[in-house]
């Protein structure tokens, strides 16, 4: 509990959500939903003795099946969801020129940072949820409505590589819906023992697909799960948006490797867009010093808390110790990142806003990305939670100039 308070990326959050899965898998007039996150597919093999990175999708689902959930989603769909209403969102500031740079909102240790150390900033976080929420509100509201299942009979999980993910579940305005969003939030390491306690290896399963609606993803969904993923799954879509032509250099090596990254992205309409990409709360930290000196001017920027390749490399994912751990920990989250850009390379349609299930749901239950029902139910107010500290760098005001 005293961590929940102190730690500002809510990653001390870490608690055992297995037994409140198995509870609900139990208890027959529950309708139990799993979602998996995108990097789920290339690390939970792992656990299993496969080699790192290796992408293991179908098995996962098929394990799925057979430990009892009702329905396997796919996370990556939530994404493309967040996608949609950010790159939406990212124009329309474009537009206004209002609270620019706009700031990625996926990750819960970063907002929960902001939220702490530069709440002057709150206002430039996407007020879109994370794709884990936007899914849990979409679960008890769309999916609910379509299947004829009352919200108050689904409990609905999610499987991260992320230990703040179970903070980020819980925080009180995530049930827009009327219902909470997520109700428990289990780590590839919990997923992975409940895969082995009912006797089944991933190795030997056999493939099978996620079900639908939700459970159909394009490749900007995919990369979610890894540094650069969420800028380029956005741009993807607000290029497209605004150019009318397909982002050309589709996998902006730019922005996708090192602990911070920037680009410059011509609109072909003498203006440009200038994105930067920050791992790591210390990078991220750099960043805003630069943005509230006024020394950089930024469109649009990601940042991920984990130091190490973003998602790859969460508190919730395979761990390894021993002499060589260190090594391993940078070695291994290139490889899975590297699965994961080969998943979306794999996926037959690349851009969020021609996944057709996408566009079922706009047409048929959301209207528009921002429309009256997505703000209600997608979009999210952030707390100041400015914490004072003796060093008096973090208390300054947007804008002001400073010293890093
Ligand atoms: Fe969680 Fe780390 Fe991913 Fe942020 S970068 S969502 S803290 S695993």
């Amino acid at each position: 509990g005293q961590c929940i308070m102190v730690c500002p990326t809510g990653a001390l959050h870490e608690q055992n959500d297995s037994q409140k899965v198995w509870d609900a898998l139990a208890d027959e007039s529950k309708h139990v939903v799993i979602q998996t996150a995108p990097s789920i597919r290339v690390t939970i093999g792992e656990m299993f003795g496969m080699e790192i990175g290796s992408l293991v999708t179908g098995q996962l689902v098929t394990a799925l099946r057979r430990i009892g959930f009702d329905k396997v989603f796919d996370d990556c769909f939530g994404a493309d969801v967040v996608v949609m209403e950010e790159s939406y969102e990212l124009m329309e500031r474009l537009e206004s020129g209002k609270d620019l740079p706009q700031f990625t909102s996926c990750c819960p240790g970063w907002v929960k940072f902001c939220e702490t150390y530069y709440p002057s900033m709150i206002d430039n976080l996407s007020s879109c949820k994370s794709p884990q929420q936007v899914f849990g509100a979409l679960t008890k509201s769309y999916y609910a409505e379509r299947a004829g299942i009352d919200p108050e009979d689904i409990f609905c999980v999610s499987t991260m590589p992320c230990v703040a993910k179970k903070y980020e579940s819980q925080r009180p305005e995530m049930d827009s819906s009327g219902f909470r969003d997520v109700d428990a939030v289990l780590t590839t390491r919990e997923l992975g023992e409940m895969i082995k306690q009912v006797g089944l290896d991933i190795t030997n399963l056999p493939e099978e697909e996620y079900d639908n609606p939700m459970g159909y993803a394009t490749g900007a969904g995919v990369i979610f799960g890894s540094t650069g993923g969420v800028m380029e799954a956005a741009l993807r879509t607000a290029y497209e948006k605004i150019t009318g032509e397909r982002l050309k250099d589709f996998k902006l090596e730019s922005v996708r490797s090192d602990d911070f990254r920037e680009a410059e992205i011509d609109l072909k309409d003498g203006k440009s867009l200038k994105v930067a990409v920050a791992r790591g709360t210390s990078n991220a930290r750099k960043l805003i010093h630069k943005i509230m000196s006024g020394e950089a001017d930024y469109d649009f920027v990601e940042v991920m808390a984990c130091p190490a390749g973003g998602c790859v490399g969460g508190g919730g994912q395979p761990i390894y110790s021993g002499r060589d751990k260190w090594m391993r920990m940078f070695s291994d989250r290139v490889k899975r990142a590297e699965g994961l850009f080969k998943a979306d390379e794999e996926k037959e349609h690349r851009v969020a806003h021609e996944n057709p299930y996408i566009k079922q749901l706009y047409d048929e239950y959301l209207g528009e990305p921002h429309s009256e029902r997505s703000q209600r139910l997608l979009h999210t107010p952030y707390v100041d939670r400015q914490m004072y500290t003796r060093d008096e760098r973090y208390s300054v005001k947007k804008n002001e100039k400073m010293k890093v």
